[in-house]
């Protein structure tokens, strides 16, 4: 198949009418959004639906997110509960999706057979716009399953390319990170994938809000109750460990036998040869190094290493989410 290629710039004149006809048409179009790129279909057609699911290889039961415009769009699709509609309203549009309880208007395919569905008003100018143009969109995101999430177009078109309709390519994603998730179709929130959107300000707006083991402790579960926890996730093709600060001279023997690389803030470049590391982004500016996260892993494949090391980091905001992706994406070292 033929991709076309759109470039729109997100501060520019937005022109979404080709991407807009191409879902209505039954098409997938790999847009950008705040967090990651998205690979979206029309969220009413169950076919354009699957396809998502067949090109990604994306197992049936993990639901996808959909994205819409406003909150009315919103209410068209799901039950947005009274109490937590001005909340709702307060962190809307941005990185944040809601799992509330679905209308039967979104298709089983979209949810996963879920009785819930996930969605979110995304700021991204081009997003916001696409969403109006062409209604409810479906989407996760736009890379092959297993692989890290997308962060700018070409991460996309090396996945996708030849697959879908189109990409649209607007740079880079401003978070990095794929959107906080918490689930408000019970009376306490529960959140379901820390993200942007950080633990501690969900205490400060919800005030009481449940945050599931399966979340602190980041590995592999039998049941999660966000159903695409189970699966592998964001991991590069080479072997990736991630180590901490006290192991720090062990890896820096390591370094002297192996061809091997460090990922880290640019602020420890200092403790490693120069010609040895991949600068993540800042602890100065901790989202920078959100921004980074998937990019770098995605970079090191392409490196001559054979393998490679990333410093973890302290658990707390936008580093807690940051680490939540980092355990599934690198193997602890010991
Ligand atoms: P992705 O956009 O690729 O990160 O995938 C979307 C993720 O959203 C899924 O893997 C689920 O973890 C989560 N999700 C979507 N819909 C629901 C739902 N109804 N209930 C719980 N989690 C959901
Ligand atoms: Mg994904």
């Amino acid at each position: 198949m033929e991709t076309l290629i759109l470039k729109i710039d997100p501060l520019g004149k937005i022109d979404v009418e080709i991407p807009a006809k191409v879902l209505k048409s039954g098409g997938l179009v790999a847009f950008p959004t705040e967090t990651v790129y998205g690979l979206g279909a029309n969220a009413f057609n169950s076919d354009a639906v699957q396809r998502i699911f067949k090109v990604k290889g994306r197992a049936q039961d993990n639901p996808l997110i959909v994205h819409v415009s406003s909150l009315e769009e919103m209410k068209m699709i799901a039950k947005v509960p009274e109490n937590f509609e001005n909340v709702i309203q307060k962190l809307t549009p941005g990185p944040i999706t809601f799992v509330l309880k679905k209308r039967k208007e979104i298709p089983e395919i979209v949810t996963a057979g879920l009785e819930t569905v996930g969605i979110r008003i995304p700021a991204h100018p081009v997003a916001q716009m696409l969403c109006k143009a062409s209604g409810p969109i479906a989407a996760p995101s736009a890379n092959l399953s297993g692989r890290p999430s997308p962060t700018d177009a070409s991460a996309v078109i090396d996945d996708l390319y030849g697959k879908i309709e189109c990409i649209i390519d607007s740079g880079r994603t401003p978070f990095g990170l794929e959107s906080t998730i918490i689930d408000l179709s019970s009376d306490i929130p529960v959140v379901l994938r820390p993200g942007p959107i950080t633990v501690e300000e969900l205490k400060n707006i919800f005030g009481r809000i449940e945050i599931p083991d399966f979340i602190k402790a980041s590995k592999e579960v039998e049941n999660p109750k966000a159903p695409g926890m189970k699966y592998r996730h964001y991991a590069p093709e080479k072997p990736l460990y991630m180590f901490y600060e006290k192991d720090r001279e062990k890896i820096l023997k390591i370094l002297e036998k192996e061809n091997a690389v460090v990922i880290i803030p640019k602020e420890h470049s200092r403790f490693y040869p120069k010609n040895r590391i991949m600068i993540l982004g800042e602890f100065e500016k901790p989202y920078s190094i959100a921004q980074n996260l998937f990019k770098i892993l995605r970079d090191f494949d392409k490196t001559k290493f054979d393998v490679g090391f990333i410093e973890g980091f302290q658990e707390s905001g936008i580093l807690f989410s940051v680490m939540n992706r980092l355990k599934k994406a690198a193997k602890l070292w010991r």
